[in-house]
């Protein structure tokens, strides 16, 4: 294997188990005799060692500021059955704490850093997996790792694939980046019929056609608490999505709501999981439009609401965006703000790992006082405990909202 030695003191952060290695913190690097090229392939396992030879750890190599991602600290090779352990740590965990029930077969497995797997992201939909690798690493490993989620996780029967977006982008990748590992499953061509439980809510999963592995399974615990809010609300909930939030206010028992988001696809995803789980109501809206403009035309209307979500995509993709994302969270926290009625309630949320607690907070903050209304905050919401956050690794922590009263 080759072997990665580090500069003097650059091993100090991989005791801590920081899983990466930054490119900066390498002295040399030793390829083993198989290598034709000068330098080790994408995705390949490395050792790493410290200036004084001791053995760190081994991991994925990458092109790229971030050289090798940890797998397994304080070993040279990864043991035998390292897949099937860690998935099997991790399906424990989501078990031990109770998410796993029969009116609850929708969990995200595998959280990268956050379940000692950097580089990938597993959900799951009732009995099918979607795996998505953000490394090429993970990319290399894919069929061992359906392999392991097959075994170590009952209820999953089918595998899918999917990092067409989440691969680095000149990463030099063989086989395929989307399908399906694994299947027995007939049903591959009409994905309409999958169907998974959230608390007790149908959802329709399209991780085909759909985003990120087709639904947000990082805010149940917040849509669950705009349900115990919801009761007799004229409730907004924007940039909806397949209507996560909706359905929780609707058996919240809403008066009404909307729900808007701009893309149509998303919208018909809404209705059908309306239909299915409120096949009598007519107290439901969806809207396929632009938020801001949307915002626009009710305020033009004086309409107002009693509970708005606003659950917008990352505004700051990387740290250099960071500027003109906070501007865009005032400007449509602002809006929103100007549109609830007095005693109120707004949710609203950042996934941006890049923006943090406090910078996210003055642009709601901010917001308010730029349209006049006094704020208080009731609950500061964050990921939920199948997205765990590596206490080495704080990077991790991206999802954050505050549940504000609005005089
Ligand atoms: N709240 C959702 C997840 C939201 S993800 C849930 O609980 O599942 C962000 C959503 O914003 C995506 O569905 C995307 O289509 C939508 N979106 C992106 N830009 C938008 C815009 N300008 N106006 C309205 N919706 C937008």
């Amino acid at each position: 294997m080759t072997t990665i030695y580090l500069k003097p003191h650059k091993e100090e952060s991989l005791k801590r188990f920081h899983p990466w290695v930054f490119s900066g913190a390498i002295a040399k690097v030793v390829l083993d005799a198989s290598h034709k090229a000068s330098a080790p392939e994408e995705g390949e396992l490395v050792s790493v060692r410290s200036s004084a030879n001791e053995v760190l750890g081994v991991g994925h190599w990458q092109v790229g500021s971030i050289a090798v991602r940890i797998l397994a600290f304080g070993v040279e090779a990864l043991p035998a059955d390292f897949w099937n352990e860690r998935i099997r740590a991790a399906y424990q965990v989501r078990e031990s704490i109770g998410l796993i029930r029969p009116n609850n077969d929708t969990f995200r497995l595998i959280h990268g850093e956050g379940d000692f797997l950097p580089g990938l992201i597993v959900d799951v939909y009732a009995d099918t997996a979607v795996i998505q690798a953000h490394s090429v690493g993970m990319h290399v490993y894919r069929n061992e790792i359906a392999k392991a989620v097959l075994a170590e996780v009952k209820q999953v029967k089918n595998v899918y694939y999917k990092s067409d977006d989440t691969l680095p982008f000149k990463a030099p990748v063989e086989g395929e980046k989307t399908g399906w590992l694994t299947t027995n499953d007939q049903r591959q061509t009409t994905n309409d019929e999958y169907w998974s439980q959230e608390n007790g809510l149908s959802f329709r999963i399209d991780w085909l056609r759909g985003q990120k592995t087709g639904f947000f399974v990082d805010q149940r615990e917040n849509r669950a608490l705009v349900e115990r809010y919801a009761k007799g609300k004229d409730v907004l909930n924007m940039f909806c999505y397949t209507g996560g939030f909706s359905l929780y206010a609707l058996r919240g028992g809403a008066k009404t709501v909307d729900s808007v988001d701009v893309s149509q696809k998303a919208i018909d995803l809404v209705n059908v999981n309306v239909a299915r789980n409120f096949p009598k109501a007519t107290n439901h809206t969806a809207v396929a439009a632009d938020a801001f403009e949307y915002l626009s035309a009710q305020r033009e209307q004086k309409r107002t609401f009693d509970l708005i979500i606003l659950d917008p995509p990352a505004f700051a993709k990387h740290r250099d965006a960071v500027k003109n994302a906070l501007r865009g969270y005032q400007r449509i926290n602002a809006k929103a703000i100007e549109m609830i009625r007095p005693g109120g309630i707004l949710f609203t949320f950042s996934c941006s790992q890049a923006v943090d607690k406090e910078a996210f907070r003055l642009a709601v903050f901010s917001a308010a006082a730029q349209v006049g209304r006094k704020v208080r905050i009731l609950h500061q919401l964050h990921q939920p405990q199948d997205h765990p956050i590596n206490i080495y690794h704080p990077e991790g922590e991206y999802l954050k909202g505050l549940v504000l009263y609005v005089e």
